[in-house]
């Protein structure tokens, strides 16, 4: 199992377009793109486009796109992006996600309709290392197109 880390993760390639995606759905704060490793037929990974872009720090610079180009030009955004990073280790983090985490679960309902889920899905958030989370930047799974089983152990 992977353990958290401070470092940019794979997603972060993602949304740099560093590296590919199948993306299904993007508004201005969430990204949601296709499981490299599905494990149902509908396996989407619904992500924040910034790590920490409600944070009171971040506002006052706007909602960034991305950490990328900005590095070189502004220090100090470098610098937030970094301590951003910290905040993010764990899947859900502090009373200041609450926002971000709605607009991921409304997402999830969207791109379900989207990809004509309407007999049922299921969402998933994996935290930590017991929750099997291997890549530390906040994400939700949505997974359908199947009979989901419960308990899911
Ligand atoms: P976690 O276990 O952290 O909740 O979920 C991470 C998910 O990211 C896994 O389901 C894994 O298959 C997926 N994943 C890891 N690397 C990539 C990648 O490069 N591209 C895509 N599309 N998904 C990835």
């Amino acid at each position: 199992a992977a353990v958290p880390s401070d470092g940019p993760t794979i997603f972060d390639k993602i949304i740099n377009q560093e590296i590919p995606a199948k993306v299904v759905f993007e508004d201005d704060k969430v990204l949601a793109f296709r499981d490299i490793n599905p494990q149902a037929p509908i396996h989407i990974l619904i992500i924040p486009k910034v790590r920490d872009g409600l944070t009171g720090l971040s506002k006052v610079y706007g909602v960034l796109p991305n950490h990328a180009g900005i590095v070189g030009a502004f220090t100090a955004c470098a610098f937030l992006g970094a301590l951003d990073q910290r905040r993010w280790m764990h899947a859900y983090a502090e009373e200041r996600h609450t926002e971000i985490l709605g607009q991921l679960l409304y997402a999830a309902k969207l791109i379900a309709k989207q990809e004509g889920l309407d007999d049922g899905f299921r969402i998933v958030i994996n935290d930590g290392p017991n929750g099997c989370q291997s890549v530390y930047h906040l994400h939700i799974h949505l997974l359908g197109g199947r009979q989901m089983n419960w308990p899911p152990g």
